[in-house]
C-alpha cells in the first residue's frame, strides 16, 4: 500500500510500505476513507522533535473495517469507524474516568501511520467507534475532525470548565483552537474571545461563535484581554499552542478562581512557581481523550448541528502528502486532508 513517511526534517514522501495485518486478536484493519495532517507534525517535520529514521506518519483517521481479529465483538467489517490517536481498552480504570489517552494499555497510532490506505488499529472494540451507516462524502471531513482536531479542542474547553454564561478565551488560531471555539460555543459560552492575527483564521472563529477578537500577543494580549473583561481576565481560557509564550498568556489572562484547559502540545515550558501560586488559576490538560468525547460528537455531526470540517482548507490526494506538510509549515493551510 502506499503511505506518508517523514525520511528526515522537510522530507516527507508517499513510499510503499507493507500492507498492515492482523496481529492481536483485539485488532482491526481499516480502509482509510480520509485521513489529514496534523499541528503536531510539524514539530518532527521541522526538526523541532528529532526524527529517528525512517517513520510513518498520521494519527487522524476514519475508513471502513476491511478485517477484524478473532477477540473484536463491536465492530465488524463493513461498518465506518473513527478513532483517535491513542488506542485504548476502554475498560481499565483510568479510561472508565474519562482518561483513555493515559490508559494503561494504550498504544499510540503515530507509531502505525494513519497518512496511508490502510490502517491497523489495535484493541478495536475500545478505540473504535461506529458510525449509524455508511456516511455521504459531504461529512467525512467533519467525521475526520473529530478523530483529533475537534475532540482536542472539545477537551480544552470541558479542562477550561466552559459552562453557560461564562467568558471564555482561546490562544492559538490553528485547527484546534478554532475547534474549540466552536466547542465553547456548544457549551453555551457567553462570549467567546478569538486570539488571531490571521484574517482567514478570525473569519473561521467567527463563522464558529466567537464574538470578539483579540489580535495582540504576550503581554499585549493578556492587557487586551483585562479591558474586555473589566480588569478580570475570562473564566475559562483554551491553550492551543504549547509554547512558554501561549501557556503564559493563558494563565495571566484568566481570572482568579478560572481554569486553563491545555491541549496543545508542550514544547520546552516552564511555569513559574510563585507566579501560579499567587494567581488562583485551575491548571488542566494534556493529549486529549478524544474517546470519551466520540459518540457525543459523532452524533452532533451525523445530525447536522456542527460542521468542524470547515477547518479543512486543503484537501489533496494522498500522493501530495509533501506539498501538504508544505501549505501547513508555511501557513498557507489551516489542516490538510488527504484523500488515499
Ligand atoms: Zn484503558
Amino acid at each position: 500500500m502506499r503511505g506518508a513517511i517523514l525520511y528526515a526534517p522537510g522530507d516527507v514522501r508517499v513510499d510503499e510500505r507493507d500492507d498492515p495485518k492482523i496481529v492481536e486478536p483485539t485488532d482491526a484493519v481499516i480502509r482509510l476513507s480520509a485521513t489529514c495532517v496534523c499541528g503536531s507534525d510539524l514539530w518532527p517535520y521541522r526538526g523541532i522533535e528529532a526524527v529517528d529514521g525512517p517513520s510513518p506518519m498520521g494519527h487522524e483517521y476514519v475508513g471502513i473495517v476491511e478485517e477484524v481479529g478473532s477477540d473484536v465483538r463491536t465492530v465488524k467489517p463493513g461498518q465506518f469507524v473513527i478513532g483517535s490517536f491513542f488506542a485504548s481498552d476502554n475498560t481499565c480504570e483510568i479510561c472508565k474516568a474519562g482518561y483513555q489517552t493515559s490508559c494503561v494499555h494504550r498504544v499510540p497510532m503515530g507509531t502505525l501511520g494513519a497518512q496511508a490506505e490502510y490502517l491497523r488499529v489495535p484493541l478495536a472494540d475500545g478505540t473504535l467507534v461506529a458510525t449509524p451507516d455508511v456516511p455521504s462524502d459531504d461529512l467525512l471531513p467533519s467525521l475526520l475532525a473529530a478523530s483529533d482536531v475537534l475532540g482536542t479542542g472539545w477537551f480544552g474547553a470541558a479542562a477550561a470548565d466552559v459552562r453557560p454564561g461564562k467568558t471564555v478565551a482561546v490562544v492559538g488560531d490553528g485547527a484546534v483552537g478554532l475547534l474549540a471555539v466552536l466547542a465553547a460555543r456548544q457549551l453555551g459560552a457567553e462570549r467567546i474571545i478569538a486570539m488571531s492575527r490571521h484574517q482567514s483564521r478570525q473569519k473561521l472563529a467567527l463563522d464558529f461563535g466567537a464574538t470578539d477578537i483579540v489580535t495582540e500577543r504576550g503581554d499585549d494580549g493578556v492587557a487586551k484581554m483585562k479591558d474586555l473583561t473589566d480588569g478580570f481576565g475570562a473564566h475559562s481560557v483554551i491553550e492551543a499552542v504549547g509554547t512558554q509564550e501561549s501557556m503564559m498568556q493563558a494563565i495571566r489572562s484568566t481570572r482568579p478562581g478560572g481554569h486553563v484547559g491545555y491541549v496543545g502540545v508542550s514544547h520546552d515550558v516552564e511555569l513559574p512557581g510563585q507566579e501560579l501560586f499567587f494567581s488562583h488559576v485551575h491548571l488542566h490538560g494534556g493529549p486529549a481523550p478524544v474517546r470519551r468525547f466520540l459518540p457525543e460528537l459523532i452524533d452532533l455531526i451525523w445530525n447536522r448541528t456542527i460542521d468542524p470540517g470547515k477547518v479543512f482548507d486543503l484537501t489533496l490526494p494522498l500522493d501530495q502528502a509533501a506539498e501538504g506538510y508544505r501549505a501547513m509549515d508555511e501557513r498557507r493551510a489551516i489542516k490538510t486532508l488527504l484523500q488515499p
